[in-house]
């Protein structure tokens, strides 16, 4: 059953990889400090913040998919890391590198 979910994952994964989704982020930061010109560079900016943005959650769900997928090999795949119980099978089709159920997803927003 789970190794649909290996798939999804390693499917996913080798997307973000092939997109060149992961690079470091040094030196864009840089910009940052610059506030003086920030007016005429506004437009390049909000471009670059965006690109990073999408970076930064390119590598999380790539971290989290490399935990899923040692999940499956230890057999613990599905089960929520913070309340212990099950994750909703459609939930893991949605989401397959997902670490919490719902509910405690929620929580975490709230
Ligand atoms: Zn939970």
């Amino acid at each position: 059953m789970s190794e649909s979910f290996r798939e999804a994952l390693m499917g996913k994964r080798a997307e973000i990889l092939t997109t060149g989704g992961i690079r470091p982020l040094a030196g864009t930061m840089e910009n940052n400090s610059r506030q003086g010109d920030m007016a005429d560079q506004a437009n390049g900016n909000n471009e670059v913040h965006i690109q990073l943005k999408i970076k930064q959650t390119d590598a999380k769900i790539l971290q989290a998919i490399e935990e899923a997928l040692a999940r499956i090999d230890k057999g613990t795949y599905g089960a929520c890391r913070d309340c212990g119980e099950p994750i909703s099978p459609a939930r893991l089709k949605a989401i397959p590198w997902t670490r919490v159920c719902i509910t405690c997803k929620e929580k975490q927003n709230s």
